[in-house]
């Protein structure tokens, strides 16, 4: 088969390999809607997790199953069907503990362009079939329901991280399509005043479709003062980090109340240490708390996503800026997410 691979650090171009074998609990797709990502980007452009080479890229897949081992159950032939970006081994101990996203290693359910060839391929491999496939509804479109495979689910796992509660003020540092459906896991949570920050225009646009109460240009100023500006010298209570750099987590402490927290789901390819200044921690002492986490994935998260769409409290088709056809046009999704022209929010392929 065909995909579009990294081929080293630096270099992404199209490659054949063997079609994948099912084994018995294993399924096998055909892509019928694909996106690309920001970590795509940052895997084969920074390295992010080391080299790789001739891997399959991609992990935003909605497809039609074609092939099942002889052990799954649930999952037939002919379904069309949401692959989460994330396929954990349900049977790990790390599942067990609570965080199947580190089933087997740490990281370990992010198979798909990290361990094991991605999604942008004639054929996708994907273990564990009945425990990671949501059948996807009739009423949600293919390029709808890409939108959950990833950023739907990263967005609001921002969100739960920084255990947003009712009434909470919240900033959310970034609003690329993953901040952007942080922005909405915010407000299905209770948020109270909403602060995302980006400078894109479109993106601040669908921010405040999202829910934002203020919006904030990290361009036109510190971030910091612009948020303690608005809110007349009040810290907030949550942080939500879907971008920015290893400085972003220092700009989150400072605007954060003693026993706030922060929830990071930035992908941080690059640099070697975040730094939080001793006065920032409140001596030690501030009770703030900065988690960072992979997404959760698998059946049962799809099939929550897949209810947000259905019940109208999320709209992640409004994302898409850009639409192309044909396995091909991947190659220009992933040129499109590493330029982020300024009228780009995210990208899909009907393949
Ligand atoms: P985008 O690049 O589209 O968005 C990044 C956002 O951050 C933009 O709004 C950008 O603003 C803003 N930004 C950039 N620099 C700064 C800065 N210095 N200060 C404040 N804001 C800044 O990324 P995505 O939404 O596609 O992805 C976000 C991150 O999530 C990526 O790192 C991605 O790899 C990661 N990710 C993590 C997952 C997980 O499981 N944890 C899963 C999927 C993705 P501007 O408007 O100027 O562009
Ligand atoms: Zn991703």
């Amino acid at each position: 088969m065909k995909g579009y691979a990294m081929l080293r650090i630096g270099r992404a171009g199209w490659i054949e390999k063997k079609d994948p074998v099912p084994g018995p609990h294993d399924a096998i797709c055909a892509p019928i809607a694909l996106a690309p990502c920001s970590s795509d980007i940052h895997t084969v452009y920074e390295g992010g997790v080391g080299e790789r080479h001739n891997m399959i890229l991609g992990h935003e897949a909605v497809g039609e199953v074609v092939e099942v081992g002889s052990a799954v159950r649930d999952i037939r032939v002919g379904d069309r069907v949401i692959i989460p970006a994330i396929t954990p081994d349900w049977s790990s101990t790390a599942a067990q503990d609570g965080f199947p996203m580190h089933s087997g290693v740490a990281l370990g359910g992010w198979k798909f362009s990290n361990t094991k060839d991605g999604v942008f391929a004639e054929y996708i491999h994907v273990n564990d079939a009945d425990a990671n496939l949501a059948v996807l509804p009739g009423e949600i479109s293919p390029e709808t329901a890409v939108m959950l495979s990833d950023m739907a689910t990263t967005g609001l796992h921002g969100a739960e991280l920084a255990q947003i509660t009712p009434g909470d003020s919240v900033v959310v540092i970034g609003i690329g399509p993953v901040g952007l459906m942080s922005v909405a896991g915010a407000v299905i949570l209770g948020a109270g005043r909403l602060f995302a920050v980006g400078s894109r225009p479109r993106c601040i646009e669908v921010a405040e479709e999202f829910g934002a109460t203020d919006i904030v240009n990290y361009r036109e100023g510190d971030i910091v003062n612009q948020v303690l500006e608005a809110t007349r010298g009040e810290r907030v209570d949550r942080v939500v980090v879907a971008g920015g750099d290893l400085g972003t987590f220092q700009q989150a402490f400072d605007i954060l109340k003693p026993g706030g927290k922060v929830g990071n789901v930035n992908y941080l390819g690059e640099g070697d240490y975040i730094t939080i200044s001793r006065e920032s921690s409140l001596v030690g002492m501030g009770h703030k708390q900065l988690i960072g986490g992979l997404t959760p994935g698998g059946r049962r998260r799809m099939e929550r996503m897949a209810n947000l769409v259905l019940a109208g409290r999320i709209h992640p088709e409004r994302m898409i800026t850009h639409r192309f056809e044909g396995l091909e046009a991947v190659e220009r999704g992933v040129e499109l997410m590493r330029t982020k022209p300024r009228d780009l929010i995210k990208p899909v392929i009907v393949v």
